[in-house]
């Protein structure tokens, strides 16, 4: 592992002003996929700026809803009671992820930030354009199974790791954000992006700024949602494809509903168009099947990956059923 200098800040501001006069800064928190990273020379900063000490963790409620400080620990969003009364699509889908001992030092913040697991991204024999700008990507036409059928291009097929996110998405969640201008606040379907012409960059914050919370509105979701996360094996590994479902019923009548995809895109796969043919629509087999055919319209497979073209939809049907709890 390189050399690095370590520092301590104990305020937003503080951590700001750290990392602002060099783009070789990272913020530290929980380090559960950061130390990886460095361990393998994926990532060599010069500076670590420890956010662990800024008093982030906190889990409250606000007129709207929910908000969830960047540095709350993975386990505590999941078992808070709020979360669970609420939010269950979040819990079940943080839950889902990793293992008990990761769970417990992971971070919201440090879960948003994580990298994709994309093999030859951690390979820093093989090209890679997200690890270097303009070197290739090894995953198209090599081993990709585990590679995005939405949104990619022949830049990098990588997808966003994350379970959490994918409830986040689906769940409408805001996040704020501070930075050398100030205080933002980011669309959380609009927190991560798509490869374009710039694969090296995940997500849309700017140099310096720094996740302060995610903020949750209040829904009518509690009922009827369920995270389904299909994977190679029962725990302790990243989806193949995962479905974030929530619906708001009316008897057997669909009145809203959420819907995210996870394993599938560079970014947490909101399926908006999707989640308009739901609306008013009738919960049956039937019409879930009608559903995900429409959300499988643009995915496209790089040949080891094709099996999700199948996979996906079938997902999305399994999910919206044990959502609407229909047999
Ligand atoms: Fe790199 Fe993306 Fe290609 Fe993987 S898919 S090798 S992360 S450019």
């Amino acid at each position: 592992m390189n050399q690095f200098q370590y520092v301590r800040v104990t305020t937003p501001k503080a951590a700001v002003a750290a990392v602002t006069k060099d783009n070789s800064t990272v913020f530290l928190a929980g380090g559960t996929n950061l130390i990886d990273l460095m361990k393998r020379e994926v990532t060599v900063p010069e500076k670590l700026v420890d956010i662990t000490k800024i008093p982030l963790n906190t889990i409250e409620k606000t007129d709207k809803g929910l908000r969830i400080g960047a540095l709350a620990k993975n386990t505590a969003v999941a078992e808070h009671e709020l979360v669970r009364k609420h939010f269950p699509l979040l819990s079940m889908a943080i839950n889902a992820g990793a293992s008990p001992q990761l769970r417990n030092m992971a971070t919201v913040g440090g879960n948003m930030m994580q990298r994709t697991r994309c093999s030859y991204f951690y390979d820093t024999a093989m090209p890679c354009n997200k690890r270097e700008a303009a070197t290739g990507c090894g995953a198209i036409g090599g081993y990709n199974r585990m590679h995005a059928i939405f949104g990619a291009n022949d830049q990098c097929i990588a997808v966003h790791p994350s379970d959490m996110c994918i409830a986040m998405a689906a769940l409408d969640a805001a996040v704020t954000v501070a930075g050398p201008k100030g205080e933002r606040k980011i669309l959380f379907a609009d927190f991560h992006r798509l490869p374009g012409d710039t694969p090296w960059k995940d997500n849309t914050l700017q140099p310096g700024e720094l996740i302060l919370s995610v903020e949750l509105p209040m829904n009518n979701f509690a009922t009827n949602s369920h995270y389904l996360k299909v994977r190679d094996r029962a725990s302790y590994a990243f989806a193949l494809v995962s479905v974030g479902a929530a619906l708001s019923m009316n008897g057997s009548t669909i009145q809203d509903v959420r819907l995210a995809m996870g394993g599938v895109a560079h970014k947490p796969w909101r399926l908006m168009e999707t989640e308009q043919f739901l609306r008013g629509k009738s919960a049956t087999e039937a019409t879930f099947r009608q559903a995900a055919e429409l959300a499988m319209k643009q995915a496209k497979g790089y040949g080891e990956n094709d099996f999700k073209l199948t996979l996906a939809p079938n997902t999305i049907v399994e999910a919206l059923k044990s959502a609407a709890k229909i047999a």
